[in-house]
């Protein structure tokens, strides 16, 4: 399984767009990895999580081969997640031959994706299909497993993420969501150990707040590492990676790396690949 990581921040990038913090000056001088788009990813060619306006520029810079990507995920409706009205990219006159596309998303994002597949008459070549915490399906293309988490995130984005099985591997996109809910350890423990996770870290080494609701940092992220070893869920071996950044946080790629380390967690940047 591999997945490569086309965006990286959270909604307003990094540097943010007007913003003159230290974090966001910094970050502009060093270039490179301290530059974030929004967040997405893509899962073995194939599969795409997320939807978010920076989906152009990510097929731009990563040259995204859509004859293979078949499905994506939403993880909720905030707009670095979902930007509905990207689409109608899928209609004419904007694309003319292609793939269909299968959607999958809770309430709030299946009512926007649904609402933009009907205006642009796209029903015989994009699809969205709702899915809702605690479902577990399969994707046929690909042979993917997926189960839905509900996130600890705003709820009226409706938010979950999810946890994903190709080829006897496991991987969590846990995108956005503070510290776990109960049920969801439960969930995870049933589906099976997971060999890869990507961890909410909006909030950067959480120096001065720990950000547990909604989001999380190094500290939250540290808790629900413990609690996932303790209940077999992941292990030694289990690859972590942090993501989805904020200048929120405090602190660049370059002053994360060190401390991130420490703990064994891979710091996410645009265009990093982990294969397992
Ligand atoms: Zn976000
Ligand atoms: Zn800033
Ligand atoms: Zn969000």
């Amino acid at each position: 399984m591999k997945i490569k990581f086309l965006g990286t921040a959270a909604y307003e990038g990094v540097p943010a767009m007007y913003c003159q913090c230290k974090v966001c000056r910094d970050s502009l001088k060093t270039g490179g990895r301290a530059l974030r788009t929004r967040s997405q990813a893509l899962v073995d060619d194939m599969l795409l999580l997320d939807y978010n306006a920076d989906t152009v520029c990510h097929f731009l810079q990563y040259r995204i081969d859509w004859n293979k990507v078949g499905s994506c995920l939403i993880t909720h409706s905030h707009s670095d997640h979902l930007y509905p009205l990207d689409i109608a990219i899928l209609s004419t006159p904007f694309t003319h031959e292609h793939r269909s596309l299968r959607f999958y998303s809770a309430k709030s994002g299946y009512d926007k994706i649904k609402e933009q597949i009907e205006l642009h008459q796209m029903q015989n070549h994009v699809e969205v299909s709702l899915v809702k915490p605690g479902d577990i399906f399969q994707i046929e293309e690909g042979g993917f497993k997926v189960l839905v988490l509900k996130a600890n995130h705003a709820a009226e984005t409706t938010p979950v993420f999810y946890a994903i099985e190709r080829g006897g591997k496991r991987l969590l996109y846990a995108h956005d969501t503070g510290v776990f809910y109960e049920e969801v350890y439960a969930q995870l423990k049933n589906f099976g150990r997971l060999d890869c996770i990507s961890l909410d870290c909006t909030g950067c080494l959480g120096i001065g707040w720990d950000w547990r609701n909604g989001h999380m940092s190094l500290r939250t992220n540290l808790e629900v590492i413990e609690r996932l070893k303790k209940e077999g869920i992941m292990d030694e071996k289990t690859i972590v990676v942090s993501n989805h950044y904020s200048h929120n946080g405090g602190q660049t790629y370059d002053e994360m790396v060190p401390e991130m380390a420490k703990n064994g967690i891979i710091v996410s940047y645009d265009g990093l690949e982990i294969e397992f």
